[in-house]
C-alpha cells in the first residue's frame, strides 16, 4: 500500500532497454551469489537526481540520473550490489524501527524540557551512528557480491570518489563519508587482480546510455 503511493510520487521511467540493463545486472549479481532474484524488485525512476536506494519490501529504486552518470557496467553493479546488500541484510525494516523508537524518545524528551535543538542533535547523532554502521556492513557485503559476480569493486570506489568531487551529492547525502568508504573498498581489493566479466555488450550499454540522457 505504502509502496503504491511512493511509486506514484517517484514517477517511473517506462523504457524497456533501460529496464533490461538494470534487471540484467541485478539478476547476474543475485544468481552468482545464490540470492533469490525474486527478492529484489527494480524500479527505474525518471528523476535526474544522482541516486539509488532500497526500501522496505525489497524495492530497489534507481534514478535515471544515476544511470546517466555511471561510466560502465561495473560501476552500476557496484551501486546495485550495495543496495542489494541492504535488502539481504534486512537493514531496511530495522532502520525503520530504530527511526520510530528514536522519534518516540525525542518526543518524550522534548515534553519535559524546551530544548528541541538538543533532542534533535541527539536524534541525529544516534541515527547517523547507526546508519554509518550499516553502510560499512553493506559495503563489505557488496564487495563480496561483486567479486563473485565477476566485477571489479574498484569501479564502485571510483564512482563514489567521482560523485563526491563533482558535487553530485544526492547519492552521498544518503550515504555519508564516501571518500572514506571508497578508501576502505580500495584497501580490501588492493592486492587482487580482478578483470571485469561484463554480461552486457557495448552496444546494449550505449543504447541504454542514449535513453537516459
Ligand atoms: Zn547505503
Amino acid at each position: 500500500m505504502i509502496w503504491k503511493v511512493v511509486k506514484t510520487q517517484l514517477g517511473e521511467m517506462h523504457n524497456r532497454q533501460v529496464y533490461d540493463v538494470v534487471d540484467g545486472v541485478v539478476n547476474n549479481i543475485c544468481q552468482k551469489n545464490d540470492l533469490d532474484t525474486a527478492s529484489v524488485h527494480v524500479f527505474v525512476s525518471s528523476s535526474y537526481e544522482v541516486n539509488a536506494f532500497a526500501t522496505v519490501g525489497g524495492h530497489l529504486i534507481v534514478n535515471r540520473g544515476l544511470l546517466r552518470d555511471c561510466r560502465n557496467e561495473s560501476e552500476l553493479a557496484g551501486v546495485l550490489s550495495h543496495e542489494i546488500a541492504h535488502i539481504q541484510l534486512h537493514h531496511l525494516s530495522s532502520t525503520f524501527q530504530i527511526d520510530l523508537a528514536l522519534t518516540a524518545i525525542s518526543i518524550m524528551l522534548s515534553n519535559g524540557s524546551k530544548s528541541d535543538f538538543l533532542t534533535h542533535m541527539l536524534y541525529q547523532f544516534v541515527h547517523n551512528t547507526i546508519v554509518r554502521d550499516k553502510e560499512t556492513e553493506a559495503d563489505d557485503q557488496a564487495v563480496r557480491y561483486l567479486r563473485k559476480a565477476g566485477y571489479n569493486p574498484k569501479d564502485m570506489a571510483n564512482f563514489m570518489r567521482r560523485m563526491q568531487s563533482s558535487g553530485m551529492l544526492e547519492f552521498i547525502s544518503d550515504h555519508p563519508d564516501s571518500q572514506k568508504r571508497a578508501g576502505m573498498i580500495e584497501k580490501k581489493v588492493a592486492h587482487s587482480k580482478i578483470q571485469n566479466q561484463n554480461i552486457l555488450s557495448d552496444y546494449t550499454w550505449e543504447k541504454m546510455k542514449k535513453e537516459v540522457q
